[in-house]
């Protein structure tokens, strides 16, 4: 039974274990610490956690919202990755099953099981399919995959059969709130005395013997502040480059990629289709989605303003309209929303970004610093881990790691904040409360997460959901009159090109 508004009301949810900024400010200038982690999405919450384990004093700092960059515009998906199997990158594809594995065990509340439907094409189409998921199996997927005949399919999904002439093979991979996994991430970090402040932007750095001392600003506050680590991992996603915070390092030569997702209000299937491009041959995912249709992605080289203001344009998402149209024959008219996020892809040569790999890379591009940028979501532990075996190395290790369970922070409850969309009151309440949220943005776009789902409502109520949180956040009227008018033209930006 899910937990009702009243137990919002007497206890604090999970999400408290985030802490409070204040004290988080107040930690972050008297202390030093061992690991001073810069950039709060998947990776940086990866590292931090890691660095707990560890035993290390260590804090993080995230100029925006934390999970406000690409970590929260991926396509959710915990995978091993078929794609890279058909490139040949077998070690890759390994590791990213052994991590789904563990994932699914560490995480069951934010990271379920999904059935993935492969509609085959031809005969030779069958056999190669058949091919790849057989040894795709023997590197570690389960359950097994198996074969679905064109009648079978088409006794219960006639469009799906008009795609699958020669039947399809399904086989099993993962789905996560990749969002909430950075926030479950932080919070096992901060109950295990890690700091975490939002809004914080790292900027220079300077050698202080063998520590290093960096200028962090408080992006709400306007205070400068600098902090002492003995080691900075500096996890800033696409912004390496980023010359204002002296991260245009060579060693991190990235080749960002943009990719969209467009949100379908269509009746979602219970898997994953994945459907071929008319235009180029990829595959596009269409995952079922908070009652919605999950439709991307697209692959893109990112020019420098995508960067910092990543965008979905009206052709990226008629790329993938074009794509989903013969499964979701009114798709057009159901775009509900559209956004983007940027790969940060390791510079790997060849003409155009679909082909690199999406291997990470950890560099020391200077003393007592660390820089970790490529990877995935799914690879994100493995990650932390090799880079902490890094600091241990330059720092000396303190303790062994152990292994964290990781917990929806906002357990879901009953009243709906919109009727076509699971996005509750009780979510929204217990976030204002706990969640270290600083605007509106934070608690409808990061914490519930509503707005990338349904952009239209939140421009609707944002006044009315800003009023039932503004006791909470100690809002007067022309803060929430502020807020409002923020958060709309931020939500604006998530509508459909
Ligand atoms: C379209 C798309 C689909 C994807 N799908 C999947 C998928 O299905 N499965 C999967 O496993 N992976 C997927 N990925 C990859 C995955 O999302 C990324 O690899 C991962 O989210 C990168 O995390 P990150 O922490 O490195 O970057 P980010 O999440 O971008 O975090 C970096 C953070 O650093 C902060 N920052 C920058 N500069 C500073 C500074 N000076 N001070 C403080 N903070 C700073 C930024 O604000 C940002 O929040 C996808 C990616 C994209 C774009």
């Amino acid at each position: 039974m899910p937990p009702s508004r009243a137990l919002y009301r007497r206890e604090r949810s999970p999400m408290s274990g985030l802490g409070r900024r204040g004290d988080a400010l107040a930690g972050l200038s008297e202390r030093s610490f061992d690991v001073l982690v810069v950039g709060g999405g998947i990776v940086g919450a990866g590292v931090l956690l890691e660095a707990t384990l560890r035993g290390y004093r260590a804090a993080l700092v995230e100029r925006n919202d934390f999970a406000s960059g690409t970590s929260s515009r991926s396509s959710k998906l915990v995978h091993g990755g078929l794609r890279y199997l058909a490139r040949g990158e077998v070690g890759i594809v390994r590791d990213a099953l052994r991590e789904r594995a563990n994932l699914l065990r560490r995480a069951p509340s934010l990271v379920r099981p999904m059935p993935h439907v492969f509609p085959l094409r031809s005969q030779v189409h069958r056999l190669a399919v058949r091919a790849t998921l057989t040894l795709y199996d023997r590197l570690g997927s389960h359950p097994a995959h198996t074969l679905v005949s064109r009648d079978e399919i088409a006794a219960r999904d006639p469009d799906l059969a008009r795609l699958a002439p020669f039947g399809a093979a399904r086989y099993h991979e993962a789905q996560a709130d990749d969002t909430r996994l950075v926030f479950a991430t932080l919070v096992a970090a901060v109950e295990r005395g890690a700091i975490v402040a939002n809004h914080i932007a790292a900027l220079r750095r300077r050698r202080w013997g063998d520590r290093v001392r960096t200028a962090l600003r408080d992006e709400r506050g306007g205070a400068t502040i600098e902090v002492e680590a003995r080691c900075v991992v500096v996890a800033v996603g696409a912004h390496f480059g980023d010359a204002r915070a002296d991260f245009d390092w060579r060693a991190m030569a990235l080749r960002p990629a943009k990719g969209i997702h467009a949100v379908l209000r269509v009746t979602p299937r219970d898997a994953n289709v994945l459907i071929r491009s008319p235009r180029d041959g990829r595959y596009l995912n269409t995952l079922p989605w908070h009652g919605h249709v999950l439709a991307g992605t697209t692959d893109t080289p990112a020019s420098r303003e995508e960067i910092d203001d990543p965008r979905p344009s009206a052709e990226d998402v008629a790329y993938v309209l074009d794509a989903v149209r013969p499964l979701y024959p009114d798709s057009d008219k159901r775009v509900r929303a559209a956004w983007a996020g940027i790969r940060p892809l390791i510079n790997a040569g060849g003409a155009t970004t679909v082909g690199l790999s999406r291997e990470d890379e950890i560099a020391s591009p200077e003393p007592g610093v660390l820089a970790v940028a490529g990877g995935k979501m799914t690879t994100y532990q493995a990650m932390a881990r090799r880079t902490m075996d890094l600091v241990d190395r330059n720092i000396g290790r303190r303790r062994a790691s152990e292994e964290a369970p990781l917990d929806d922070p906002l357990p879901p409850s009953e009243k709906r904040l919109v009727s076509d969309a699971p996005f509750t009151r009780g979510e929204l309440e217990a976030a204002a409360r706990d969640g270290m949220v600083e605007t509106l943005d934070d608690l409808l776009t990061q914490r519930v997460g509503i707005t990338l789902v349904a952009p239209d409502a939140v421009r609707e109520h944002a006044r009315d959901w800003a009023k039932v949180v503004a006791p909470i956040l100690g809002w007067d009227e022309s803060r929430v009159a502020r807020e409002t008018e923020d958060v709309r033209t931020r939500a604006a930006r998530f509508a459909p090109p």
